[in-house]
């Protein structure tokens, strides 16, 4: 029977490996026991007061005490709620009140230190958790029970398909983050997506490199490997030192990050001999064709790129394996995700015109949480969700992404795509990355503002490469500023911020 929860989407009593963290000695955790210690940390949730609908905020990194409190929080009827551990405290307390956690998981020693995860959950009355493996079995430390005081032994409760399993932000890119409700409905939707997408068996092992607290890591990275019977190798984070040797050691057979990710893959050292590798997935933004290029030739392996969006519980289209087609450039078709490319009005647009791409599917939210303004506007009128993503499809139905709708710069009417700018700028020999975004412009409203970084020892000015720019690119189109830098501004997870990475040129500039 095919699994409606996360209560039943893993394989209970096999005795293959399905966590194995490469510390020294390497821990292998079979699915089995990964049952086991789920259940007996569900009765420790359930002893400290959490029942259904209880928010838990999990401030842990990429460990497997992770993997346990997330699987037993939602399997609870709880809302598992990951967060950043790097977090400050004004972000904890952002995250901590939006949901009004009832507990945040802390790492060991948290209290001790009075961290930033403790002091903003102390701040709204959560209760505080520490949460480690201690060799044997996965302790929750209660430390202050908070708002759950009294309310001790909540039953152990079985989760329904239509329970909300998880609440995770968007990443803010255009704004202030959303909190995005995904059932268990939802998940499983994505994880069978991404088990068809790839052919995902029990004998792939995944290398995991995207952090736990948002999808990426999470659902491609970690939750359909597990739902597919195969074994995941998690580090407590990406080291571009480190990761060929955990992948080479524990016979990892792919892996799946941003382009950052990919980039310092090819600028570090190369494993020598380039393991056997299945396929390279990325995702999360935009993958230029040069990066994609690079990637195949060094590591001999399909590069496939996808779309994914947290109101999706990640996945919406991706380049599909050999004897697929790959088209660099393109995100791929939709998979198990309707994808059309609609006008304001709803209506589909002719192929190959630009509109806003829109997705319906099981995977999809049914709303963001208390934001009924933003729900009033992100469903049309036959249901789609719009992704606030501009875009279009080729001949064959790939979609290509032009833009963000809220980021595309408007120069007095004209409409430039700071996508297809990166793409050209990243061409040049001397680049290593390229960043474009709008400028505040007295006579054309938005103008066109552009950060690069240099590859190590090149130089370059601006005048050299905006003349070489105007040999590929339309002249509205060459920029009104150009800064160089030595670092470009990301978030945790590597995603370009173009009104962040503005705010940091103007400032230098000054
Ligand atoms: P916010 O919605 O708060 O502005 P966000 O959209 O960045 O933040 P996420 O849900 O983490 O939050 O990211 C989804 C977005 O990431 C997509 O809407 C799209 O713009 C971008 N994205 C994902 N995959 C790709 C890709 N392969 N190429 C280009 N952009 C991508
Ligand atoms: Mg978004």
């Amino acid at each position: 029977m095919a699994p409606t929860t996360l209560a039943n989407a893993f394989s209970a009593d096999s005795d293959a490996p399905a966590i194995i963290i490469p510390s020294n000695p390497a821990l292998t955790v079979s699915y089995q026991r990964l049952n086991a210690d789920v259940t007996s940390f569900q009765q420790q949730l359930a002893k400290l007061g959490i029942r259904a609908e209880s928010a838990v905020s999990i401030a842990l990194p990429n460990t497997y005490e992770f993997i346990v409190s997330f699987i037993a929080a939602s399997r609870q009827r709880a809302i598992a709620a990951p967060l950043n551990p790097a977090y400050k405290q004004s972000e904890f307390e952002f995250y901590i009140d939006d949901l009004s956690s009832a507990v945040a998981l802390v790492p060991k020693g948290a209290f001790a230190q009075d961290a930033a995860a403790v002091r903003a959950a102390r701040k709204y009355n959560a209760a505080i958790a520490e949460c480690y493996f201690n060799g044997k079995e996965v302790v929750l430390d209660v430390k202050e029970t908070g708002k759950l005081s009294g309310k001790q032994n909540a039953p152990v409760e079985q989760a329904q398909p239509d329970d909300v399993a998880l609440v995770l932000h968007t990443s803010g890119t255009t704004g202030r983050p959303k909190a995005v409700p995904l059932t268990h409905r939802n998940l499983l939707r994505t994880m069978q997506n991404i088990q068809a997408t790839y052919q995902l068996t029990a004998s792939d092992r995944t290398m995991l490199v995207m952090p736990l607290f948002h999808v990426h890591g999470l659902l491609a990275g970690f939750l359909a490997p597990l739902l597919s019977a195969s074994s995941v190798v998690v580090p407590a984070k990406f080291s571009a030192s480190e990761f060929w040797r955990d992948f080479t050691t524990h016979k990892a057979n792919w892996f799946t990050a941003v382009p950052t990710i990919h980039q310092i893959l090819l600028r570090s050292p190369l494993p020598s001999p380039v393991p056997n590798i299945r396929f390279i997935r990325s995702c999360s933004s935009p993958l230029s064709p040069k990066t994609f290029h690079d990637l195949e030739a060094t590591f001999k392996a399909p590069v496939l790129e996808a779309y994914a969006m947290t109101e999706a519980a990640h996945q919406m289209t991706s380049n599909p394996l050999p004897p697929g087609k790959r088209q660099p450039g393109s995100v791929g078709i939709g998979q198990g995700v309707e994808v059309k490319i609609l006008d304001d009005a709803g209506d589909e647009v002719a192929q190959g015109k630009e509109a806003e791409i829109c997705i319906r599917g099981e995977n999809v939210t049914k709303g963001y949480l208390n934001n009924p303004a933003a729900n009033a506007s992100s469903f049309t009128k036959g249901g789609f969700f719009r992704t606030g993503d501009q875009g279009k499809k080729d001949a064959d139905g790939y979609v290509i992404i032009t833009g963000r709708i809220k980021e595309l710069i408007n120069k007095g009417g004209e409409k430039i795509s700071p996508i297809e700018l990166d793409n050209v700028v990243a061409q040049h020999p001397a680049v290593a990355e390229a960043v474009s975004f709008a400028l505040e412009d007295e006579m054309y409203g938005q103008d066109v503002g552009l950060a690069v970084v240099l590859k190590a020892g090149q130089t370059l000015s601006a005048g050299e490469l905006k003349t070489w720019m105007a040999e590929r690119v339309a002249k509205f189109k060459l920029p009104k500023q150009i800064f160089f830098t030595d670092v470009m501004p990301k978030t945790a997870t590597g995603k370009i911020q173009r009104r962040l990475v503005a705010e940091a040129m103007l400032k230098k500039g000054e």
